[in-house]
């Protein structure tokens, strides 16, 4: 039985009530987690303030570093114990958890070294006058987190608050919750206060709902769905409560002519297949020029048919999808491309040892996709490749920019004047050419535009999200 963490201890809801813990692989309950409501929400907005207003307060940023710092290396040394909770929780194959678990850690390591670095300015003015800006945090901060990279997100948006100076309160996704409470747990022994980091678990609609409502939450991190981030965005706007929205993508992967194909291919298929393509930054439309369509097609095809899905122990290219109506939801994507007579190219292999119960999907790459099908436009959230043809830059920049979203994109190119061209003219909150994700670099900053969210989380910049700024005029004469 899982129960919350508050204030440094183990907590039942105020309900009584729990939710079952599925496992994607077999879609068997193996465990038990709370279904928090309100009051559960309030304990753990009042020991995040309790500990801002004291513990918390007395540390200098220094010292904030230092603990972030022992908790990176606190979460590496538990990295295969956070590996297996996340593989049973979400499905993931063991490298891909074990990923997770590493990258947790080193965004503890970055926003340890952070802590101290962060500072405001002096400004000149008017003769007798001394005016500064302090950066301060906002309070306490609210975390909702969805369950496609827990470790991952709760690292990037949890460690760059505390760095930056708040306490938190956190809602994980119902569907993925466990590693996060051993994350939790993990901070207490290396000596966070209680209520630097609060975990409530439950779901959406009633806890988050309550997370983002308090009057006691000064910032809300929301990373999730376009349609839940309005409903967040809309509670927080009643309050004048600042957010921070990384929602969907519909990214798209341009590869031109003059591309090193060979190195193009194997990141094409990862970006798709990563996670079973429930990733927001999943490069979901592949768009081909004329030329390299077909032999492009070809060869991708040719890769997808040697793509295995099972099991999350069997660690094998893609895992399961995490629940059934997720599989469902892919399903009904792809019965409309047949309906609308999208050809498949080719798709990959479920293996005979994954069981009939879990939430299994083959990787599908579907060609000669036009701009306006769903499949074009929707995010799947699943292992579906869109592939598109263009003709010249122009055809390329319009068939990427034609989603409502601007999350990532990803160009191939040999032409060095062409790269600058397209990263300036995509409308994307990061550009990456001749790769993908430049690694999932803890350093860089990352959000989106238009209904992609706003905000940056990741890097430096995320501190000026965690913060706000006080200017201090002081007239001495
Ligand atoms: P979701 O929006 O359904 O849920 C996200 C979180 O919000 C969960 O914790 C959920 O319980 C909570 N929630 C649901 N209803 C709520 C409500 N009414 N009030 C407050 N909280 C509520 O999203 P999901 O299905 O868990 O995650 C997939 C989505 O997240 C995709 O759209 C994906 O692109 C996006 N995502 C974005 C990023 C990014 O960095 N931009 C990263 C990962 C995932």
């Amino acid at each position: 039985m899982q129960l919350n963490f508050i204030a440094n201890e183990h907590a039942a809801s105020a309900s009584g009530r729990v939710i079952p813990v599925l496992d994607p692989s077999d879609g068997q309950a193996f465990d038990e987690l709370q279904r928090s409501d309100a009051r559960d929400i309030d304990a753990a907005v009042q020991a995040a303030r309790a500990c801002y207003e004291g513990a918390w307060a007395r540390l200098s940023a220094a010292d904030r570093g230092r603990l972030l710092y022992r908790l990176s290396v606190k979460v590496a040394e538990h990295a295969d114990e956070l590996t297996a909770l996340e593989q049973r929780d979400c499905g993931k194959p063991t490298k891909q958890a074990r990923a997770d678990a590493l990258a947790l850690a080193r965004y503890f390591e970055f926003y340890a070294g952070a802590c101290d670095k962060f500072h405001g300015e002096t400004i000149p003015y008017l003769d007798g006058y001394s005016v500064m800006t302090w950066r301060e945090p906002h309070g306490v901060t609210g975390h909702v987190i969805p369950w496609n990279y827990p470790m991952q997100i709760f690292g990037r948006s949890v460690g760059g608050a505390l760095a930056a100076g708040n306490c938190c309160v956190v809602k994980p996704a119902e569907d993925a919750c466990l590693s996060l409470i051993r994350v939790a747990q993990l901070a207490a022994e290396v000596g966070f206060p209680a209520g630097a980091i609060n975990i409530v678990t439950g779901y959406g609609h009633e806890v988050g709902d309550a997370l983002a409502r308090h009057p006691g939450i000064d910032h809300i991190s929301f990373t999730g769905s376009p349609r839940v981030g309005t409903l967040i965005q809309q509670v927080a706007a009643e309050r004048h409560c600042p957010v921070t929205l990384e929602l969907g993508g519909k990214s798209p992967q341009i590869v031109f002519a003059d591309a090193d194909l060979d190195a193009a291919i194997p990141v094409l298929i990862n970006a798709i297949v990563q996670n079973s393509g429930q990733t927001c930054s999943a490069g979901s439309r592949v768009l081909i020029e004329g030329s390299i369509y077909e032999p492009l097609l070809d060869r991708l095809g040719a890769a997808f048919e040697k793509l295995r899905v099972g099991p999350a122990a069997m660690d094998l290219d893609l895992g399961p999808l995490i629940r059934q109506t997720q599989q469902q939801r892919v399903w009904d994507f792809l019965s409309d491309a047949q309906t609308a007579g999208i050809p498949m190219v080719a798709q990959g292999q479920v293996v005979e040892e994954a069981p009939d119960s879990g939430f299994y999907q083959a990787p599908t790459l579907l060609r000669d996709v036009p701009v306006d099908h769903r499949i074009a436009q929707e995010e799947v959230f699943g292992p579906v490749l869109a592939a598109m043809r263009f003709d010249g830059e122009d055809d390329a920049v319009r068939l990427a920019n034609a989603t409502e979203f601007g999350l990532v994109a990803g160009v191939w190119t040999r032409d060095g004047s062409r790269q600058f061209r397209m990263a300036k003219r995509l409308r994307s909150g990061q550009v990456f050419i001749n790769n993908y994700g430049a690694g999932g670099g803890v350093e860089l900053p990352f959000g989106g535009v238009k209904s992609s969210g706003y905000g940056r989380e990741k890097g430096f910049e995320a501190l000026y999200g965690f913060t706000t700024l006080k200017t201090v005029a002081i007239r001495h004469g």
